[in-house]
């Protein structure tokens, strides 16, 4: 049982201070949308008024074609985590797991097949007459994730559920949350700051910045072609060379990159004459050594400073002039470079976008 949700116009102002800036924004049914920002962009804020925990100052929200904005948060049938599991103590955890049905006043026969079916979905049916401080952070965000599914919520919403739990855990818990939600085709909403996080979970990720949402897309488009700087430096290693657009032909553009190499790359909307800044994955770039290369554009001459030897892969900084140029290779019997070696980095026109 799974609903659309749409943030219509949204504005919230805390006393003088805007957070959350003309959210427009439309999750289908079963799609698994994550806000990704920076700590303080306005995340959490935006989840609590979907949650009904805080009022926007203007706009609209929907649930499917109802408005829920006037709607308090128990009668919204929304579930929701977050980051520090917020447990009761001193209830077991079948009882913890219960709650939301004892409270909607469902039979006992109800609860019991549904805790059971919750607490069977997250793997701990063997737990349910612990007491929280019983079990470890990461069995307690589960019994945390089965109450909040317990009532078949119409949709979810997850405010940074894995910040608590040490890396391994928190890898395994991202494929049980992922695995949940495909089973139950929930509409879900994750919060978080981990890129890696978003980019694995997602359908789409929608990216903050100051309060405002700056692009909403899958995780290869946002990757591969991030709309502006924010975004390119925020997901992913980027390198950003100082550009100018020279000429514009079909769509994409002779460039000057880094003050005089001559170079083409995708736009973004920029016009001739237009400064910006290249950007390109280290992935994407090449390097070989200087005498190897003749005149190609994207081309820049430098000397490595530094090769760190990462097991499957090797991470060149190669300085060219002014700029410092992040290479990352995969070491698959390729020629290595030494700190010190004349080389030259160069990448395809294809790979690289004039970001603003
Ligand atoms: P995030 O979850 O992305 O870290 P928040 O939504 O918690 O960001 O906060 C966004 C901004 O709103 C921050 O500047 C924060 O200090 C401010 N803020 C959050 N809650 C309140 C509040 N109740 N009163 C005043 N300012 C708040
Ligand atoms: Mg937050």
């Amino acid at each position: 049982m799974s609903t659309s949700l749409e943030m219509k116009n949204i504005q919230k102002f805390y006393g003088p201070l805007q957070v959350v800036k003309d959210f427009n924004l439309q999750i289908q049914p079963g799609e698994f949308v994550t806000f990704l920002g920076p700590s303080g962009s306005g995340k959490t804020t935006a989840l609590k008024m979907i949650a009904g925990f805080e009022t926007p100052t203007s706009g609209d929200i929907f649930l499917g074609s109802r408005s829920i904005v006037d709607l308090p948060a128990y009668e919204r049938g929304i579930g929701m985590v977050f980051q520090n599991y917020a447990l009761f103590p001193h209830m077991t955890v079948a009882e913890n797991v219960a709650f939301p049905l004892t409270v909607r006043r469902a039979t006992r026969a109800e609860i019991e097949s549904s805790v059971a079916r919750a607490l069977q979905l997250v793997k701990m049916e063997q737990y349910s007459g612990r007491y929280p401080n019983q079990l470890s952070g990461g069995q307690q965000q589960r019994i945390a994730l089965a109450r909040a599914i317990v009532f078949n919520p119409s949709i979810l919403l997850m405010d940074e559920p894995l910040g608590a739990l040490d890396r391994n855990l928190r890898e395994h818990m991202k494929i049980e949350i992922m695995r949940i939600q495909k089973e139950l085709n929930m509409t879900v909403v994750f919060v978080t700051h981990d890129q890696d996080e978003a980019l694995t979970m997602s359908d789409r990720i929608a990216v903050i910045n100051e309060g405002r949402l700056v692009q909403v897309d899958d995780s290869k488009t946002l990757y591969g072609r991030p709309r502006n700087r924010f975004v390119a430096s925020f997901v992913g290693e980027s390198n950003m060379i100082p550009c100018r657009v020279d000429l514009i032909e079909n769509g994409a553009g002779k460039v000057t990159v880094a003050g005089n190499t001559p170079g083409a790359a995708q736009l973004s909307g920029q016009t001739d004459g237009d400064n910006g800044w290249l950007f390109v994955r280290p992935e994407n770039v090449e390097i070989d050594l200087r005498s190897a290369v003749v005149d190609l554009p994207n081309a820049l001459d430098g000397i490595v400073e530094n090769a760190l030897f990462l097991g499957e892969m090797t991470r060149y900084l190669v300085r060219c002039g002014d700029e410092t140029i992040t290479v990352k290779r995969q070491n698959r019997g390729q020629t290595h470079f030494a700190g010190g070696t004349p080389v030259t980095v160069s990448w395809k026109a294809e790979d690289c976008t004039v970001l603003n």
